[in-house]
């Protein structure tokens, strides 16, 4: 099997690698399905800091099996059970990641790379989510996480042409749905965004960035990161 440079460089920074074997598989959507993987061992280095990812390994059967890293959010994991979930968009074209996600049963085993990411939410600021489907599961975490307390939370989220209405669990937040959430956003008063976070496709936080450096916006008030390129594989 061809050798991910990538993966190398992972280790040398020790970025820590994991078996997982995936125990459930079912379909949230026609485009979303939920993987439920067995991992004890890496449960266990989980913070629940909710957004929390992985980077999941699979093959890219276009060069050979080549392994690929894809980001995912934590969407659900017991401490006690040792498993987690993640909810993976099946898109069009596909990639390795939605093609492995489509054809996965229980069963398979995979390597999963995790590092503790840093804090992204602020404080107790109002708090604004921009997403799309790749960041639906992150947004549903974020906000079941800050349900209980009384933190103002807007999402403007892109379903990229899906029915979310059913689907979309994000308690206490007020939502948007556009075809453009940073359009959305700028013309919503950016200044009066608070802590801004953003999980998009690349050009949409380039965009973003030009926008809240228009408004004034410090960095520190702001975790915005690519989630795909479009047109091209992440990696
Ligand atoms: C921190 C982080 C957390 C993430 N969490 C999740 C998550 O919980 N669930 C999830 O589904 N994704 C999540 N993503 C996004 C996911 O990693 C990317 O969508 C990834 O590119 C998918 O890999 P692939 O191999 O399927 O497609 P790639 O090989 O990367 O791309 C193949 C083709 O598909 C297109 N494409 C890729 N992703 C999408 C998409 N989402 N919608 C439409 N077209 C797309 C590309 O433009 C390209 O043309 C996350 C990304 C990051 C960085």
């Amino acid at each position: 099997m061809p050798v991910n440079a990538q993966r190398g460089y992972m280790r040398l920074l020790r970025i820590a690698e994991h078996h997982a074997r995936v125990v459930g598989v079912s379909t949230r959507s026609p485009w979303l399905k939920r993987i439920r993987f067995s991992a004890p061992e890496l449960v266990e280095s989980f913070d629940g800091h909710p957004g929390e990812w992985i980077r999941l390994w699979v093959p890219d059967s276009s060069k050979g099996g080549l392994l690929r890293q894809r980001g995912y959010t934590v969407a659900g994991f017991s401490y006690e059970g040792g498993w987690f979930d993640i909810d993976v968009v099946l898109h069009s074209p596909d990639g390795p990641a939605s093609a492995w996600a489509r054809a996965v049963r229980p069963g398979a085993e995979v390597v999963i790379s995790f590092s503790r990411p840093k804090e992204h939410l602020g404080g107790t600021e109002p708090l604004t989510l921009l997403a799309d489907t790749s960041s639906l599961p992150a947004v549903e975490a974020i906000c079941e996480h800050l349900a209980a307390g009384s933190r103002e939370i807007r999402v403007f989220l892109d379903a990229q042409g899906h029915d979310v209405a059913g689907l979309l669990s994000a308690p206490g937040a007020r939502v948007v749905i556009t075809e453009d959430p940073v359009a959305a956003f700028s013309s919503a008063s950016p200044q009066e965004g608070g802590f801004v976070w953003a999980g998009l496709e690349r050009s949409r936080v380039s965009a973003l960035k030009a926008v809240l450096k228009a408004a004034g916006t410090p960095r520190s008030s702001v975790h915005a990161q690519a989630y795909w390129i479009k047109g091209r594989g992440f990696a």
